[in-house]
């Protein structure tokens, strides 16, 4: 066991004055052979940030997109479909291999070893795939693939609920993909087809390791792009899909007429695949959601786009109501007509704030002022869309659902956003940096600590590698009595969101004992800046308050419980409880978006806790999305955020395989055997040896099966070799 982790090491060099041009990199690993001898970049001696970037380089410019990174699998998206690398055929042979992990590197070599642990029943037999990396990366993508993969060799042998008629569950499960898709994803300046909400997929395996359920849950749906779409970005792509896909006799009935303009539905001149409206519709109908439902659906959307249209004109006389713009009246019929409702009702609710006051729970009606009434519109269409989401995940869930009697072990995949850093962030970006800093803590605890305190606790000599702790970084967001939570927390309660200034100050002082927290004193906005695991993120206070707050105002929700429409009266039902609700809303303690997030987190990490890791890290190689095009600095930032070296220095440091000593035995009994009849040096069994012996009988038995694979791989071996001596 090698005692320094960065010494020189003899063996495999990537030479430093590789050059930086594609080509000579490319020439230096182009034949096939050498570009697989790095299919660990464990392998890369010595292990820097530089030369696991130029192996990744050279291997993505042989069109080698897989790599290993000791426990994690490293992906580079190609931004172009290779469909060799996702046959039928590929995955059955993976599915066949003797040892999965021995072909090359691949995403269904994970998925293939997930699905071995699972039969192996070694504790915890529950396994989880998280997929990580920054939007565009290519993590939805590889959440498909692992679906896909599970969906083939795991395929059920009954049919789906006795009845032929109903699609099989892994057809449903694939379905789901298209529908999350098309109400959940968006074209984004980073990605065409960027997931616009987190997700957690559970499948269930049988006894006989056969899909027999699945489960989703979702985590932060990006709702307010349904009302503001930043410049050049898009709407979700359900909305272009009913404009462009509708029949005629659609159109009439959902009023979108061609050439139609709305303020929604920004640069819908683009021509994207997730355009296709067949697809949605035929896999929402395999889910169970028949044509008159989606019509239902898709007339509820369209509503929501002439309701976009309803722009208002300041009033002079600040008692009396702004009014519609000329060109807007038409709208505000057309919206109500669609979401079955009074236009006069929801004109009044969009201009009119009713507030309840005082011991009698007297009522008054105040005219909003012109950014009131268009706050009022853009919640009112937020509210439809993410209830309407929400209710769509459960329809699916109903859909792969079945009961679990059926159930054995389980197979999770997470895809969530990746850490996120722009120009201006606010509560979003903070509670999407915040999964990441829970999950790269999920990747220490599960793997780096653990790996290290393994070693400590058989009594191998090792020197600790340092990581990165990012503890402190979590107290300071979550943790208690005080952390940036509470704070915005303390502020909705006590309902001071337009106090900017004051908050920031509240941070400081409170929070200034953290390392993990600064300021940008240059900036004329009130901000804060967070020194995250993957890099420094400046958070504009602004807003932020109100964000958390996430306020929906009562008459709003009245409203639509007045609706003729029945999917509105699904979504919205009149129940004494929603009643109560809207009635004290005003008053009682709110939910809010991070406590909210904060509890499905913990929900999710305990989940995660309690099975056996996989780790994918996704890189994106240029910010463009072009095809086979690798800007190493942008690679750069991506290794160092996600701390692949320190994965790798310890992996390549540590044992590279790892069998419990019963395994092993049972694996080379035929040489131990054959070692200790000729030398008649005792018996390496479990009761009989110190660890130390032990140990030293494990390192004659990989000493003589080296020798014997020799002259079959005698690189391999070479770096097997040195590591054990
Ligand atoms: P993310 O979910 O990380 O934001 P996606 O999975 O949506 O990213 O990938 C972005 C785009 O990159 C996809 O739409 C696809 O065009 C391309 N892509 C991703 N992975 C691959 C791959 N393995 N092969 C080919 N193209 C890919
Ligand atoms: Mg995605």
């Amino acid at each position: 066991m090698p005692k320094q982790i960065n010494g020189q090491k003899k063996g495999s060099v990537i030479p430093n004055d590789l050059s930086d041009s594609f080509e000579e990199v490319k020439a230096f690993l182009s034949d096939e052979d050498t570009l697989h001898l790095f299919d660990d970049l464990t392998k890369v001696n010595p292990v820097t940030t530089t030369t696991v970037l130029k192996c990744l380089q050279a291997r993505y410019a042989g069109n080698v997109f897989y790599t290993n990174a000791g426990c994690s699998l490293v992906t580079v998206n190609p931004f172009q479909p290779i469909s060799s690398l996702y046959s039928p055929e590929l995955m059955k042979e993976y599915h066949a291999a003797l040892r999965p992990q021995e072909l090359k590197p691949h995403v269904f070599a994970v998925a293939e070893q997930t699905y071995r642990n699972v039969q192996s029943q070694i504790e915890p037999v529950n396994q989880s795939i998280i997929v990580s990396g920054e939007s565009g990366a290519g993590k939805t993508w590889t959440s498909r693939c692992l679906m896909k993969f599970y969906a083939t060799v795991a395929a059920s042998t009954t049919s789906p609920k006795g009845n032929e008629m109903v699609e099989r569950i892994e057809r449903r499960v694939l379905d789901s993909n298209p529908v999350m898709e098309a109400f959940g994803n968006a074209c984004t300046l980073r990605n065409n087809n960027s997931s616009r909400f987190g997700k957690y997929i559970q499948l269930q395996l049988n006894r006989s390791q056969h899909l027999t359920s699945a489960s989703i849950q979702t985590f932060l749906l990006e709702k307010t792009r349904v009302a503001y779409q930043a410049p050049c970005e898009r709407n979700f792509h359900i909305f272009y899909q009913i404009t462009k896909g509708a029949t005629k006799k659609e159109r009439a009935e959902w009023k979108l007429h061609k050439g139609a303009n709305f303020f929604w539905l920004p640069n819908p001149e683009k021509d994207l695949e997730e355009d296709c409206f067949g697809v949605t519709r035929d896999a929402m109908f395999h889910l169970g959601i028949d044509c008159s439902t989606q019509n239902n659906i898709f007339k509820v959307l369209a509503g929501l786009l002439h309701l976009g249209n309803i722009q208002f004109s300041s009033s002079i006389d600040e008692s009396q109501p702004c009014e519609p713009e000329d060109d807007a009246k038409g709208f505000v019929k057309t919206t109500a007509d669609l979401l079955k409702m009074s236009a006069e009702e929801l004109l009044e609710t969009l201009r009119i704030r009713t507030i309840t006051a005082g011991k009698q729970q007297q009522v008054f009606k105040k005219p909003c002022s012109r950014s009131d009434c268009e706050t009022r519109r853009d919640c009112l269409a937020k509210v439809i869309y993410a209830k309407l989401f929400d209710w769509l995940v459960s329809v699916i869930n109903e859909s792969i659902y079945a009961d679990s009697s059926t159930w054995g072990n389980f197979i999770g995949l997470l895809d969530v956003y990746g850490f996120e850093s722009f120009p201006e962030n606010n509560l979003e970006q903070l509670c999407i940096n915040y999964a990441n800093e829970k999950l790269q803590q999920h990747f220490v605890a599960h793997y780096l600590k653990a790996q290290q305190e393994e070693y400590a606790a058989e009594g191998l000599e090792w020197s600790f590698i340092n990581y990165q702790d990012n503890q402190s970084c979590l107290d300071l967001i979550e943790g208690s009595p005080v952390s940036i939570f509470s704070l915005l927390n303390e502020e909705c309660r006590l309902n001071r969101s337009s106090n900017v200034s004051l908050f920031q100050t509240r941070i400081e002082k409170t929070l200034s004992d953290n390392e993990c927290i600064s300021r940008d004193k240059f900036s004329k906005k009130p901000n804060f800046i967070i020194s995250h695991y993957a890099g420094k993120v400046c958070y504009q206070v602004e807003g932020m308050v109100e964000k958390n707050k996430d306020p929906i105002p009562p008459e709003l929700i009245q409203l639509l419980q007045t609706s003729q429409d029945s999917l509105l009266q699904t979504l919205f039902p009149r129940t004494e409880e929603s009643q109560n609700h809207v009635k004290t809303q005003n008053r009682a303690a709110i939910v809010t978006v991070v406590s909210k997030f904060k509890g499905s987190l913990e929900r999710l990490m305990q989940i995660l806790n309690s099975t056996t890791p996989h780790y994918i890290r996704c890189i994106k190689p240029n910010a463009d999305c072009k095809a086979m095009t690798f800007k190493k600095e942008e690679v750069l930032c991506q290794l160092e955020a996600c701390g692949i070296v320190e994965t790798i220095t310890i992996s390549a440091a540590g044992f590279p395989i790892r069998l419990s000593f019963q395994s092993f035995t049972e694996r080379y009994e035929v040489l131990r055997k054959s070692r200790t009849s000729n030398k008649n040096t005792g018996r390496a069994d479990e009761n009989g040896l110190s660890p130390a012996k032990k140990k030293k009988a494990l390192l004659d038995i990989a000493a003589a099966i080296l020798l014997f694979l020799l002259p079959f791989a005698h690189f391999s071996v070479g770096v097997f070799f040195q590591r054990n001596k």
